[in-house]
């Protein structure tokens, strides 16, 4: 079975959280061998955003979900270092602002999916309007339960226009995210991490599961698939999350385009 098909979602597959262990790896894997892989993975994903930049048939949507201190931030700079940054585009979703406020949810973010070529990383997404906003009640049950279907259709549109979509929830365990916390306070030069509102959002801790839960239940689709990464484990993460993107990047069979001329009869005097 390939990595894909071992973390991923299927369509109307219903979620448990408590099933999916966040400290697992592959008791095969050491921390050294899956280093190894990440170092030969950046090489591999550097080859391939080269190709998909010069095919310009295909653009490549990753989004990143977590909890805070889940490694968002890390998993782009671990994985995604080593790309062309003339092809890769990452774009952080932070509390609307009130201009974003006055339009559609997804307004924001339709703006920056990336263009045929280019690879795109969301860090945050659409899909904080059905957890954030879900959990504090940013909006009405009304509004937000609406959001799954509509973000389904959008996805679609995307993907029917060679958008390639990943999605991937980092799966930290609650133990590991106070861990972090506490890493940061007693460490000054992650001072600046520390932010007061993460504290206030752990307590909803079991509220956001749900919501996680729900969403990986509703909005795995076979053009948009939600994977679960083990997440306790920075190692593990890394090497999984770059597995997956290769394997996806390599089932777009794509081709560098013809040369506009006969290369054979050019001459350079
Ligand atoms: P870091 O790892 O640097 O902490 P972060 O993604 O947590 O990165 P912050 O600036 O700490 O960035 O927090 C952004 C906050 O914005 C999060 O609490 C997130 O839930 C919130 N947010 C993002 N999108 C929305 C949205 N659509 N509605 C309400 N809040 C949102
Ligand atoms: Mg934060």
């Amino acid at each position: 079975m390939s990595i894909r098909d071992t973390y991923i979602i299927s369509p109307h597959q219903s979620v448990n959280l408590d099933d999916f262990d966040p400290d697992y790896s592959d008791p095969s894997v050491t921390k050294k061998d899956a280093q190894k892989q990440l170092e030969a993975n950046r090489d591999r994903m550097l080859e391939l955003g080269y190709l998909l930049f010069a095919e310009n048939k295909h653009a490549l949507l990753i989004i990143l979900q977590a909890m805070d201190a889940g490694g968002k931030d890390s998993t782009v700079r671990r994985v995604l270092t080593g790309l062309n940054p003339d092809g890769c585009r990452v774009t952080s979703f932070k509390v609307p602002s009130e201009e974003e406020l006055d339009h559609d949810f997804l307004w924001r973010i339709h703006r920056e999916v990336p263009r045929r070529g280019e690879i795109g990383v969301f860090n945050r997404s659409h899909y904080e309007d059905v957890l954030i906003a879900r959990v504090r009640k940013l909006v009405p049950e009304s509004v937000w339960s609406k959001r799954y279907e509509q973000i389904n259709m959008f996805e679609q549109i995307l993907a029917e226009n060679n958008v390639a979509i990943l999605k991937f929830f980092l799966n930290i365990s609650k133990e590991e995210q106070k861990q972090r916390f506490q890493a940061r306070l007693e460490m000054p030069e992650k001072h600046w991490k520390v932010r007061p509102e993460d504290f206030e959002e752990r307590k909803h801790w079991d509220k956001y599961m749900r919501a996680y839960e729900d969403v990986l239940s509703t909005c795995s689709t076979e053009w948009a698939p939600w994977f679960v990464i083990p997440a306790n484990k920075k190692w593990y993460r890394n090497v999984i999350v770059s597995e997956i993107i290769i394997e996806t990047l390599e089932s777009l069979n794509m081709q560098f385009p013809p040369p506009p001329c006969d290369i054979s009869k050019v001459t350079i005097t």
